[in-house]
């Protein structure tokens, strides 16, 4: 009986899809390892060290057409890398991004001895637990609106096993009584939805994102409008909140916090924007 023939080898099935991906993403190349390592169930250095003329899974090309269709890598794999470690990820959170490490930066630089931290709209907990794993001191709450996204910020607590130091609870600080029993906090941090509601964003984040952490009014400054207010209530004396900001809010978002008593330092992200503010209180 003849053999069945071999599917095409990993490497040229990689090389079509790069080419297949490339009006999609611009991460094309990427994109396709990622996918294949996937449908291989190996890691992507042991695909790139040991499987390149192995024959490529069945199930790849699919794997392509979903991201052809701007299904984001991070869903069809249901995780992506953050600061050196795996985050569970559905469509009911934002998907961790590279910019928001240097919110992690920020925050161990100016608080390197909080021993509480408050992750305001947690998501996949990617903020909030990173902290906790570099902060062996200190335990946290993470709060969101959303249900299903408190679900997979367990589920991130628990693979971590930093279960025991954070605890994730429901919450919307549009609401009067919402930090109500909380006490205090050496370390603040949000990633707060800071998107304009009429920016147009790319058919990868608006059609497979929740819209509840990236829209924020017609600035895209509702949030911090609310939240930035009632941040000494929840510091600590000496305690430093760190913000997520769009890289062009620095002096809106910096003026909201200067009328609200905070000194404010600005933080850049890789690629060298504005990313992440620093406020201390002025008085301490
Ligand atoms: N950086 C995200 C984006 O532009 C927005 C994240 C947010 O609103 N917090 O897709």
């Amino acid at each position: 009986m003849a053999e069945k023939p071999a599917g095409l080898p990993v490497a040229e099935g990689i090389r079509e899809a790069a080419a297949r991906l490339a009006a999609t993403s611009d991460t094309a190349r990427l994109d396709a390892e990622l996918l294949m390592a996937h449908a291989l169930g190996v890691s992507r250095s042991d695909l790139l060290l040991r499987c390149m003329a192995d024959p490529a899974p069945a199930d790849f090309a699919a794997l392509v057409e979903r991201r052809a269709g701007h299904e984001p890598v991070a869903h069809i794999l249901g995780t992506q890398d953050f600061y050196g470690r795996p985050f569970r990820v559905t469509p009911d959170v934002l998907i961790p991004r590279g910019d928001s490490e240097c919110v992690v930066e920020a925050a161990l630089a100016a608080a390197p001895l909080a021993r509480r931290v408050l992750d305001l709209g947690t998501g996949s907990g990617a903020l909030l637990l990173t902290l906790l794993a570099e902060l062996p001191q200190a335990a946290g709450i993470g709060i969101d609106a959303s249900a299903p996204a408190l679900a997979v910020a367990e589920e991130n607590a628990a693979a971590l096993g930093l279960a025991g130091r954070a605890e994730m609870r429901p919450g919307d600080w549009t609401l009067p009584g919402w930090a109500d029993g909380f006490g205090v906090f050496g370390l603040v941090i949000a990633n707060p939805p800071y998107v304009e509601d009429c920016a147009e964003l790319s058919p990868d984040v608006r059609d497979h994102e929740p819209a509840s952490a990236l829209f924020a009014g017609p600035e895209g400054l509702d949030d911090y409008r609310v939240l930035v207010p009632q941040l000494a209530a929840l510091l600590a004396p000496g305690g430093v909140a760190v913000l997520e900001i769009g890289h062009l809010q620095a002096r809106v978002v910096g003026r909201i916090a200067d009328d609200a008593g905070f000194a404010v330092t600005i933080h850049r992200d890789l690629a060298g924007r504005d990313r992440a503010l620093v406020l201390r209180q002025k008085a301490w």
